[in-house]
């Protein structure tokens, strides 16, 4: 295995965490399953526990399990710059996702030790207690509670789809900590796999995340008339599927005019009553749109409810659109992110700019804290499946970069 020469941590010492921890909820083809305050989450979260408490870190569980180990600072009073990610997979999940930036995050911390760097403010390694929201529903939940996204008793009254209470399984799990949500940080960053393929694509090698992109996500029901297949004639139909598939090419439309990084997404279609010799009296579709830019975002939704009504007109149909959620656009701290682009350029590694297309922990903690994110590429932008894979040298390269922030961020004595 070879790992780029010259770097501040043990790129070899980050692969064997990632492999060992890997074991824990192994699938068939290779990936891993540790659904969120699981037997097997628990297995890994007390895994990850055992190898911070080796590093010298003290441990600190809040009340919705989030897991904080920290080294100490020159100044310990001063708030700790905070690195991490998550531990829980989706169900037939890969070894990489979130597992990179909680491991990544402790390889700095094994670094800073083996080098004896002291810094001035503390540094902790997060494991953000339920990211995927795979057994509990909404996902991105410790760090959601702990930037007042949440309330900590709406969220312990969570009931997973297998029945269980998620304050129940904190306690089963023994992560019902008493340190108290509102966990303070000067700074926040999380290094993760890029989940799409534009670093691979273009033969980058660190992404540098400005922010996430704003997301509107709405409902569409369109109504029209139920009718025989055979004796209505074509003229005199009001048919609800005819109108709303011209309604999904225009979402596709609205993303394909729109200058920047959007995206435009029809991603569930139901069809009434669905019966092949009956014209479908109505049609319920979901639409995704994003865009990093929040006025570009606006003019999106605009475009797309003008066209969904233009096209309900023209097929004599009614079109009612409901929103279902809205996040907007997330910018991450501008000296940060150059420190970020700094690093990766002081280590010779290509880089480019990109905008998160994802959700992560680290969205919500930027709404409180100066945050950034550090992307590596995955191969074929595959992610959420077993077959997740990262090459062991960009797994070091984005642990380099995270360990040089890291340092010009909890600065020197
Ligand atoms: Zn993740």
């Amino acid at each position: 295995m070879s790992f780029p020469s010259n770097l501040p941590i043990d790129g070899q010492r980050l692969w064997d965490s990632l492999a060992e921890m890997a074991k824990i909820g192994a699938t068939a083809k290779g990936g891993s399953c540790r659904l969120a305050l699981s037997d097997e989450d628990k297995a890994g979260r007390d895994l990850f526990v055992s190898w911070c408490e080796a590093a010298g870190c003290t441990v600190t569980i809040d009340r919705i399990g989030n897991i904080f180990a920290r080294r100490k600072g020159h100044d310990d009073s001063l708030a700790p710059v905070v690195m991490g990610s998550h531990l829980d997979t989706q169900p037939t999940g890969g070894r990489f996702d979130g597992v990179f930036g909680v491991l990544a995050a402790l390889e700095v911390v094994r670094s800073l030790n083996d080098r004896g760097v002291d810094t001035l403010h503390p540094v902790e390694v997060a494991v953000w207690t339920n990211e995927e929201g795979s057994r509990f529903s909404p996902p991105m939940m410790g760090s959601g509670v702990v930037t007042g996204v949440f309330t900590l008793d709406e969220i312990l009254d969570k009931v997973a789809q297998d029945g269980a209470r998620l304050g129940d399984e904190l306690v089963r799990t023994g992560y019902a900590g008493d340190a108290p949500v509102d966990h303070p940080m000067h700074a926040y960053l999380e290094a993760h796999i890029e989940q799409g393929p534009v670093l691979e694509v273009e033969g980058k090698e660190i992404g540098v995340v400005t922010g996430a992109q704003g997301q509107r996500w709405y409902e569409v029901t369109v109504t029209g008339v139920e009718a025989h297949a055979g004796p209505t004639p074509m003229r005199l139909r009001r048919d609800a599927l005819v109108a709303a598939a011209a309604m999904v090419q225009a979402v596709q439309r609205v993303g394909l005019e729109t200058a920047g990084d959007p995206c435009a997404t029809v991603g569930i279609l139901d069809v009434h009553p669905h019966s092949r010799n009956v014209i479908p009296g109505r049609v319920f579709f979901t639409v995704d749109l994003r865009h990093p830019n929040a006025d570009t975002l606006a003019d999106m939704d605009r475009r797309f409810r003008a066209a969904v009504a233009a096209i309900a007109e023209q097929n004599g149909v009614s079109a009612e659109i409901a929103d279902f959620w809205h996040f907007p656009p997330t910018p991450f701290a501008k000296p940060l992110v150059d420190r970020v682009r700094e690093a990766a350029g002081g280590f010779g590694f290509s880089h480019r700019d990109i905008v998160s297309g994802a959700g992560h922990d680290a969205v919500y903690v930027a709404g409180k804290v100066p945050t950034a994110m550090i992307f590596i590429p995955c191969e074929d932008g595959i992610s959420h499946n077993e077959v997740e894979n990262i090459s062991p040298a960009d797994g070091a390269r984005g642990a380099a970069v995270l360990f040089e922030t890291l340092v010009a961020t909890a600065g020197k004595p």
